[in-house]
């Protein structure tokens, strides 16, 4: 076992507060991603530091069938709210960038799929606060994320971003708030990012231009639950898999508990 390993938290007591809603109560299971996104094998679950620049720890992490769950959030917001209302909209999505991406038969360079950018936004801001055991939403932006995802008719918060772009790796990425500082320049951002096969989700503070190819505001021109917008999948151009939680050399970034990385089990798969 390596010096300074810690075993992952994910689940804390029984009960406890939900780090969504804040009620108090049994604590539920929560799938990141959800059950019905494409399933890519078992998988390690590592502090995202400890796995950085692309290398698997000495250690064993914590194994995962399927992806990593998180036991911090209620069973209203995770069965009622995230599972009958925001999941059926990401897991579509998921469904059709994968059939896209592997497709035998030739496809148009670039193919735009509807979606339904009011409802993924919320999964992913559910999926992103159940990580981290006893870390209840808190802070400005915490309450914003907190209260957009509870509320059906709030309007995305303002001060935030939200983008989305295909991720065609099989390494998961959950990071709930970070924050990512380039040197010589004034102001930090602070982010939140989730990925998983095929998609990857970035919810900024602030200003994190050298952003990679076919990152997309998806929310833009919606505002209703069922408006639709529409995700676009160009293939051949990807970002790079470690972006944007990679550090650059011009830069460095903190993040907390709430960072977490999970890898692929098979030899087949490379870290990517
Ligand atoms: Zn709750």
């Amino acid at each position: 076992m390596a010096r300074g390993y810690e075993r992952i938290r994910t689940r804390g007591s029984r009960d406890g507060a939900c780090n969504i809603c804040g009620r108090f109560g049994r604590l539920t299971q929560d799938h990141v991603p959800p059950k019905g996104v494409p399933r890519i094998g078992q998988f390690e679950m590592y502090r995202l530091h400890e796995a950085m620049g692309n290398q698997v720890p000495a250690y064993r992490g914590r194994l995962f069938q399927g992806g990593p769950t998180h036991t911090t959030i209620c069973a209203r917001c995770n069965n009622e709210r995230l599972g009958g209302e925001y999941d059926p909209a990401l897991i579509s999505l998921a469904n059709d960038v994968h059939r896209c991406l592997t497709a035998v038969t030739a496809l148009p360079r670039v193919l735009h799929f509807p979606c339904m950018p009011q409802r993924i936004a919320r999964a992913v801001v559910g999926h992103l606060l159940a990580v981290g055991v006893n870390m209840p939403a808190a802070g400005e932006i915490g309450s914003a994320l907190a209260g957009f995802f509870l509320d059906p008719a709030a309007k995305w918060p303002a001060e935030l971003e939200f983008s989305a772009w295909v991720y065609p790796y099989s390494r998961q990425v959950s990071i709930r708030g970070a924050m990512m500082m380039k040197f010589g320049l004034s102001g930090n951002v602070h982010f939140s990012l989730l990925k998983f096969y095929p998609l990857a989700f970035l919810i900024t503070r602030g200003d994190i231009s050298a952003a990679g190819p076919s990152i997309q505001s998806i929310l833009e021109g919606t505002r209703e639950l069922d408006d639709l917008g529409h995700f676009s999948v160009e293939r051949g151009n990807f970002a790079h898999f470690a972006w944007p939680e990679s550090p650059e050399e011009d830069g460095m970034i903190l993040m907390g508990e709430g960072a977490v990385v999970a890898l692929p089990r098979s030899p087949f798969e490379s870290t990517r």
